[in-house]
């Protein structure tokens, strides 16, 4: 989960546990009559669990740094599982022409060699404020930006190619100030120029101090805003300068550094001809904040055993019931992104080069951080971010998930996960988990010890009869009214 992020929870299953030693019960029987099987397909049994936790969220593994050669390798691994399991390939092509279970995603970064600054004119005189002193680049995502200033509300329509300047009015500054401001983006405004906020303020060193750098991925139409914070005073004299003033924000860029971010990614096509050309898309995470030597103490890997091996083990072990057994009508499509902590690079790419028509997307399940269980909501529970915004938790939970709304709403966790990448195209997409806001978040203590496998078992097995429903029904979720992000 990106910081400031997410978690759920849980389910345990009587029922789920009684299923696993039926199946034991019925493997057991098979064996007596010389029938060799030697594992239940239906049954997520806890030593598979633990087995694909031990690898991910293992110091070889180095902590799966976002664009790492260890995410790279994490991604191989899955695929190497996906192929185990049966589920087919959705990757690029190798270079035998047969396809694979990898993506790879070319980004680059950009960063800043000296601060940028924003001229302008005012009365015949040249003004400047640069970043650091009156002035705050939050984001920016050019070398240059420039447009004619157009003064506005926080509800306003910005002119396209405008540099708006918002003053706030009383209680505005709100949680959603930066979605308001990147709506004035979205609505046509080159950049936003807003006043600071007490929040700002606060940490205004701390933004000045920061490298300010941008990155682009391949594939992917840049739609960040560029947004800009200056103090109380510049913004007094900005208040007074005429709306059609030419604006620039400048500063010069070092050389560009090319990266790369993997996703591994699968699929199962469905059977029904009615229904296959239907996409149910379950996805996790699968980097993490790798090997940071300045983190305190002796451990400086950051394993990310719940942040999000465990997302990604659900997947998987979904991945291996759907696989086994009759095939769903629906066609399912798992994907394991790549630079989730970093940006959401890896989900952004995916969903910008869908492998199949956007609007045959039915539903998403982001699986984020199931390792432990939530104390805020009973143990047998998982928790679904915006809960309220689409019908597909209570349809779920219809069909025998333990599926609770998020209990930590404050935390904006639906904003906060990859889902939200494909939630914001109007693709109904929600997180799954049981993050009960641990205190070994996105620390080098989110170790594989911390897991609670029993927890984590019963809730991957909870979801299997709901998935399986969901990908053999033609239900198709909607958002509430007023609810589509
Ligand atoms: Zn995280």
């Amino acid at each position: 989960m990106k910081s400031n992020k997410l978690r759920k929870i849980l389910l345990t299953g009587l029922i789920a546990l009684a299923a696993a030693n039926f199946a034991l019960a019925q493997t057991t029987r098979q064996r007596s009559t010389n029938v060799v099987q030697t594992r239940s397909a239906a049954a997520i049994e806890e030593r598979g669990v633990r087995a694909a936790m031990e690898f991910l969220a293992s110091d070889a593994l180095q902590g799966r740094g976002s664009g790492t050669e260890f995410e790279r390798l994490a991604g191989q691994y899955i695929g190497s599982q996906l192929r185990q399991f049966g589920v087919e390939p959705a990757g690029e092509t190798d270079s035998s022409g047969a396809a694979t279970y990898l993506q790879t995603v070319k980004i680059t970064r950009n960063s800043f060699a000296a601060n940028p600054k924003l001229t302008y004119a005012a009365n015949g005189a040249a003004e400047t404020l640069e970043h650091g002193g009156e002035m705050l680049v939050f984001r920016m995502t050019a070398g240059q930006i420039a447009g004619e200033l157009q003064k506005i509300n926080l509800d306003g329509q910005p002119k396209s190619g405008a540099v708006v300047f918002v003053r706030l009015r009383e209680n505005e500054n709100t949680p959603n100030l930066f979605q308001n401001l990147q709506q004035l983006a979205a609505g046509g405004a080159r950049a936003v120029i807003v006043e600071e906020t007490a929040q700002i303020r606060a940490g205004w060193t701390n933004y000045a101090n920061r490298k300010i750098s941008f990155t682009n991925v391949s594939g992917v139409a840049a739609n960040n805003a560029n947004i800009i914070f200056v103090s109380k005073a510049a913004a007094a004299r900005l208040a007074a300068v005429a709306d059609g003033t030419p604006f620039e924000i400048k500063g010069e860029l070092n050389a560009p550094e090319n990266r790369q971010t993997w996703n591994a990614v699968g699929k199962i096509t469905g059977t029904d001809s009615r229904l296959a050309s239907e996409v149910i898309l379950l996805s996790a995470h699968l980097d993490h904040l790798g090997v940071r030597e300045n983190a305190p103490g002796a451990d400086k890997i950051f394993n990310g055993a719940d942040d999000d091996a465990s997302g990604c083990v659900a997947v998987l072990e979904l991945a291996r019931v759907l696989a086994s057994g009759k095939r769903p009508k629906r066609t399912v499509h798992f994907a394991f992104f790549g630079s989730e902590e970093a940006g959401g690079y890896g989900a952004q790419f995916y969903v910008s080069n869908l492998p199949y028509p956007k609007e045959k997307l039915v539903a998403n399940l982001e699986f984020e951080m199931i390792g432990r269980a939530d104390a805020k909501v009973k143990p047998e529970e998982l928790w679904l971010t915006g809960y309220d915004r689409s019908n597909l938790g209570a349809e779920l939970a219809r069909q025998g998930a333990r599926l609770v709304a998020d209990p930590h709403p404050e935390e904006n966790f639906f904003q906060r996960s990859d889902n939200y990448t494909l939630a914001r195209q109007g693709v109904i997409a929600h997180t799954v988990s049981s993050f009960g806001l641990h205190t070994d978040y996105h620390k080098a203590s989110d170790e594989v010890k911390t897991i609670d496998f029993q927890h984590m078992t019963r809730s991957i097995n909870s979801m299997v009869a709901p998935v399986q429903w969901l990908v053999n029904s033609d239900f198709k979720p909607a958002w509430y009214e007023g609810k589509k992000p």
